[in-house]
């Protein structure tokens, strides 16, 4: 069965590209123009994945968002503007699971689709307990990292915001997620921690800590840890 995939999306052009592009790798394209267009459809109905643009004529989607959470896992990938990274953010905390910023390419939208389904998958089944990228491996149930095979010695706060990474690999974390997951939800604004804790990381396990290769800065909104 083909993987169904909802676009909602306002933009005639955006829409139609996007419609031709999924359906040219097999995947059946639903489309709603607004986000009650959208909330309409899956209430029939729940897609494999939903593409969310943040432009909409009816709001920004959070209600559609948390709707959707209610009842599924439903990966949700917002598609915003570069100004909207403040929306992107309430999406991303209200539980969409990752965001690609216009323009973007059809690859990209591809292996941010993959990234998600994988965690779907994983969230059903068992809970993913290893990374491999390049040089560097985590296994969380062993507590061991290592890079190019060499053991390295975490610290217990390192460890648990790595292993928070590692258990949305290839999505975004945002800052709250990252703050409220591994120090606790009263210090959501602490985020001066978050670059403290983020610096020490990348100086242990990055081959180049100012450019990183591992631990991606998504600005403004969060880190990623990176998949391919
Ligand atoms: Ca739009």
């Amino acid at each position: 069965m083909s993987l169904r995939v909802l676009v909602v999306e306002d933009d005639r052009e955006i829409r139609a590209m996007l419609q031709a592009a999924l359906s040219v790798e097999g995947m059946a394209v639903q489309t709603a123009v607004s986000v009650s267009e959208a909330a309409a459809l899956v209430r029939h109905a729940t897609p494999d994945v939903i593409l969310l643009d943040l432009g909409l004529p009816d709001g920004d989607g959070a209600d559609l968002v948390r709707a959707v959470r209610a009842h599924s896992a439903v990966p949700v990938i917002v598609i915003s503007a570069r100004h909207q990274e403040e929306q992107k953010i309430r999406l991303l905390d209200a539980g969409a699971d990752d965001y690609l910023t216009k323009p973007f390419s059809v690859p990209e939208l591809l292996a941010r689709i993959r990234v998600a389904l994988r965690h779907r998958g994983t969230a059903l089944s068992a809970a993913v307990t290893r990374h491999v990228h390049g040089e560097l491996s985590v296994d969380l149930s062993t507590r061991e990292v290592r890079v190019n095979g060499a053991a390295v010695h975490l610290t217990p706060t390192e460890f648990a915001l790595l292993a928070r990474l590692v258990r949305s690999a290839g999505r975004v974390v945002t800052h709250r997620q990252l703050l409220a997951d591994v120090w606790g939800p009263e210090y959501t604004e602490h985020t001066h921690y978050l670059r403290l804790y983020m610096g020490q990381l990348r100086a242990k396990l990055e081959p180049v800590p100012a450019e990183p290769r591992h631990l991606l800065t998504e600005t403004g909104v969060g880190y990623r840890l990176a998949v391919e």
